[in-house]
């Protein structure tokens, strides 16, 4: 494990300034927006340090870049690894662009120390994972996994009225290039964790099993618009008071079966919305998130019960109303081990993680082998300015991506076809519903 090479840690850090210098931002962020002439910009820096790494570089037709280092034998499955280049308005400078030009790098050391690997290695910027502009995101890589046709990714309007076929056309990154000729054996993403729960247990890297599912509901309280000053208490209808109750002991309900579970309320409408009338009227969105379809399945009946008794202690009619579904993500238990084992030979600190936010390799994970590996993010902020990983951190980062990269890119066909039968449940994970 020893021999094997590292990657340059100056020059790795040279190419995200770089980057970042691409719709710099004065306080040390980036806003490089999907299919702004910003984008395009990035977009041909890092074609140009790809071909200068020797790869071929192919853009499909949802605008995703694919740059390929080729193997010793180019009849077997490439090893696919990268990120997204386009940030959040106000965004930092590695959300995304670490995973990328870690990739980048990962290619760049493996030059420099002539290391031949069998299978080739494809470094893939994704389009539009931000979806800041063109919404919703994860545009390439759902696209590229079957789960977006191409007609209705193309008429997706931006918010300042431009369309997404035409923008990539006006910036020169509609491609041709097919995914069949790009048929991964796996797919490894390295991000920054966006959170801080590796730097609050002093971890360099986390192993990401999987990504959270999501439910989203609507909970609606009917009860009696009233005068303020002339309805005595007890009398009282008040919807929002319900509200109140109702959030507060599902919140409390929810930590008590795991604490781990995520529970927000993030909108709250109350009508009429006059000071002098009690309101007759109330609703609110909670968005609930957890790894277990079976405690997800038993928080949703708590809920549900909650809002019913609550409801008729304080006279309102209660509605709980499921708006949406996606479904928890497992990735490949085959890779996360590799991932681990080779953190650990690394001497890097880390730890099993399930992540909270989606990125593009939830969509990866309907067609290939999948996991994703996370280095800390400075008191957890991003879609920010001023998101920050420690140098030390990048560095270890990318070379437990390399490591990773190169050892899948050496495995036999048989080799992970055995690593794939005795994984059949995280082999083919569930698609997401949108
Ligand atoms: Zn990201």
């Amino acid at each position: 494990m020893n021999s094997l090479p590292k990657i340059n840690l100056d020059r790795l850090q040279a190419t995200i300034d770089t980057m970042a210098g691409i719709g710099a931002k004065e306080n040390g962020g980036c806003c490089r927006i999907s299919l702004t002439d910003e984008d395009k910009l990035g977009r041909d820096q890092f074609v140009t340090w790809c071909r200068e790494a020797g790869c071929g570089v192919h853009v499909d037709a949802f605008g995703n870049i694919f740059a390929i280092r080729a193997g010793s034998r180019p009849d077997n499955a490439v090893v696919l690894t990268g990120s997204h280049l386009d940030t959040q308005p106000n965004g930092g400078r590695l959300d995304g662009i670490y995973g990328v030009l870690a990739g980048l790098e990962v290619i760049r050391t493996l030059n420099d120390h002539g290391v031949r690997t069998e299978r080739a290695i494809a470094v893939v910027n994704w389009t539009n994972e931000e979806g800041a502009r063109l919404s919703p995101g994860l545009t390439g890589s759902s696209g590229y996994a079957g789960d977006l046709d191409l007609s209705l990714a193309r008429r997706i309007v931006a918010s300042d009225g431009a369309r997404f076929g035409d923008e990539l056309e006006r910036i020169g990154y509609a491609g041709t290039f097919s995914r069949r000729a790009l048929d991964p054996i796996a797919y490894v993403e390295l991000h920054i964790e966006q959170g801080p729960v590796l730097e609050q247990h002093e971890r360099t890297i986390s192993v990401v099993e999987g990504v959270q599912g999501v439910r989203w509901y609507e909970v609606e309280l009917r009860g009696s618009d009233r005068h303020a000053g002339t309805t005595p208490m007890a009398d009282r209808q008040d919807s929002f008071m319900a509200l109140a109750r109702i959030a507060q002991s599902m919140r409390q309900a929810v930590l008590a079966i795991d604490p781990d579970v995520r529970f927000t309320v993030g909108r709250v409408s109350v009508q009429p919305g006059s000071p002098n009338t009690v309101p007759g009227f109330s609703s609110f969105s909670i968005d609930l998130r957890h790894q277990s379809t079976g405690l997800l399945n038993r928080i949703e009946n708590v809920l549900a019960a909650k809002a019913h008794a609550i409801g008729i202690e304080e006279g309102v009619e209660t509605a709980i109303c499921r708006t949406m579904i996606v479904p928890p993500i497992e990735f490949d238990k085959s890779i996360v081990e590799t991932v681990v084992s080779i953190a650990q030979s690394a001497g890097c600190p880390s730890m099993r993680m399930n992540s909270g936010a989606m990125h593009d390799a939830c969509r990866l994970s309907k067609v290939t082998r999948t996991a994703m590996i996370f280095v800390p993010s400075r008191l957890g902020i991003s879609h920010h300015e001023d998101e920050w990983t420690a140098p030390d951190d990048l560095e270890a980062g990318a070379n437990v991506l390399l490591r990773t990269i190169t050892s899948l890119a050496d495995q036999t066909e048989r080799q992970l076809n055995v690593v794939a039968a005795e994984d059949v449940i995280s082999a083919h994970p569930r698609s997401l519903e949108r």
